[in-house]
């Protein structure tokens, strides 16, 4: 285990790893910034990548690539079918989760897609940790409904639990008896809960969530997108498991789950997907939809380069020297952030830290997405693109009404090995003076509205003419400097 000590500096995260290959970045002047986040609707989804200059926005295909991922492309076996790119990626699954059955999808929501379809039925209810955005639209989209079944601490915006993304055990059971076992096709199990903060659950709790799960005959699933800083946490925060090693813990979770599929494009660090099972008559259920949908059995939708890269990936996912960066500058940002008492999701999770715009703009109502005006205000302050995690996330009810989310959350996610400490520490400073300004801050309302995941295209504007006045208020305290 990686396990340098500073002379002077506590704590500070060290790369274990040199750059290669850089990219130059663009920081536009505070009022050009201005001008971008109102043209994309005060919506960090709709912003240029050339006017932003830390993107922050998410860990999904953009987390940096080894060398030896690299490598690994120019060897990619292109054929339509029977490519052996896509034996040694599933050789690798093999290896690393011992599941015989592996079907190949584009993404993680396409795997979201064909679980849906098979096991979802107008009336089912799902059971799990917590739902993301594009879980819950597919199992509603087939007439079945989510259902959270989190501890406590899990929304407590500050807390020591180290397992936040833990099922409530005695709540799963009280569902199930109320709902009626034949109503829930699966439980599902996200690793390193996205939308509560990266937050992991414990290898204990997922034991636990299978014995239930035998008990009444239901199968579990995992979504395993997240799965590597949920190993990190295991491995670090869990005792029983300190002397265990990653590719251990990978593989006692894998023996707990029927089904597990995940998104490449954060394990593995490249770009896909896929389903993997060790039960045969699952498999066969599944495996019509993956021509239907994605593409051949022997690569869904995905190319063959970025199968190689996945396979690599997924090897160097058990080595803990890789996946510790970046929970640890996640811990470095949140420490230096509840330094300046700025209000931020803890125990510090993966993916990203998360600010909560509840505090942080506790004056602006959640009607007017508090989350949304405060990741356009970062834009403005920094040209830092992060994510709204709040209502305006959700969708509305059925009779239109909007559904107020239980966190508000400005995600600024640190895509695997991208950033430098120094961007970090800026990123630190740029809302240190912003949470002064604080005060400055409104909120925003939809100019357009679509009906199904909003977030990603939805266009809003300001409620006054805060933005402005924000991007003078800098310009008075910053001069000329950007
Ligand atoms: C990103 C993500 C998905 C969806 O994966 P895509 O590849 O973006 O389609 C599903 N579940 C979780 C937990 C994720 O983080």
């Amino acid at each position: 285990m990686s396990n340098v000590k500073f002379f002077q500096e506590d704590n500070l995260p060290l790369e274990m790893h040199k750059v290669r290959i850089v990219q130059k970045l663009n920081l536009l002047p505070v009022e050009e910034r201005l001008k971008a986040i109102q043209e994309a609707g005060s919506n960090t989804f709709l912003l240029r990548n050339r006017d932003v200059f830390l993107d922050m926005l998410t860990d999904s295909g953009v987390n940096a690539m080894s060398d030896r991922q690299m490598a690994a492309m120019m060897i990619a076996d292109d054929s339509y079918a029977g490519s052996e790119t896509f034996y040694r990626l599933e050789a690798k699954i093999q290896e690393i989760f011992g599941t015989k059955f592996f079907l190949p999808a584009h993404q993680g929501r396409a795997c979201e897609n064909i679980i849906s379809q098979v096991f979802v039925k107008p009336g089912s209810v799902v059971p799990m940790n917590y739902h993301f955005t594009t879980t819950k639209s597919h199992i509603t989209l087939n007439g079945g409904r989510v259902e959270e079944i989190y501890i406590d601490e899990a929304l407590e915006v500050t807390s020591d639990h180290p397992f936040k993304g833990n099922v409530d055990i005695d709540k799963l059971v009280a569902l199930i008896k109320d709902v009626g076992v034949e109503n829930v096709p699966f439980v599902r199990m996200e690793a390193g809960t996205n939308l509560i903060g990266g937050q992991p659950f414990s290898l204990e709790n997922l034991r636990e969530v299978r014995k239930v799960c035998d008990e009444y005959g239901i199968m579990l699933v995992l979504d395993a997108s997240l799965l590597q800083d949920n190993l990190y946490f295991i491995k670090t925060r869990e005792e029983s498991c300190r002397d265990k090693s990653i590719r251990e813990i990978t593989r006692e979770i894998a023996d707990l789950c029927d089904i597990i599929y995940f998104s490449a494009r954060k394990l593995g660090c490249a770009r896909g997907g896929g389903i993997c099972t060790d039960n045969a008559e699952l498999a066969d259920k599944m495996r019509e939809f993956v021509p239907l949908y994605e593409g051949f059995l022997t690569y869904g939708g995905m190319s063959v380069r970025e199968m190689e890269a996945i396979a690599v990936g997924l090897e160097e996912t058990m080595d803990l020297e890789v996946i510790d960066q970046g929970p640890k500058f996640i811990a470095h940002m949140v420490r230096e952030l509840e330094k300046r008492g700025i209000p931020v999701v803890t125990p510090p999770g993966g993916l990203g830290c998360h600010v909560d715009a509840k505090q942080f703009v506790d004056h602006v109502p959640q009607e007017q997405y508090p989350a949304g005006a405060l990741a356009a205000a970062i834009y403005i302050a920094g040209g830092i693109r992060g994510m709204e995690r709040g209502t305006l996330s959700e969708q509305r009810d059925e009779h239109g009404n909007e559904t107020l989310s239980n966190m508000e959350l400005v995600r600024l996610a640190l895509p695997r090995r991208v950033f430098t400490l120094s961007q970090v520490q800026y990123t630190v400073d740029r809302l240190a003076w912003l949470y002064e300004n604080r005060r400055l801050i409104e909120g925003l309302t939809f100019v357009e509205e679509p009906k199904v995941l909003r977030f990603f295209f939805g266009r809003l504007k300001p409620v006054s003419d805060w933005q402005l006045k924000l991007a003078e208020k800098f310009r008075q305290n910053f001069g000329d400097s950007l």
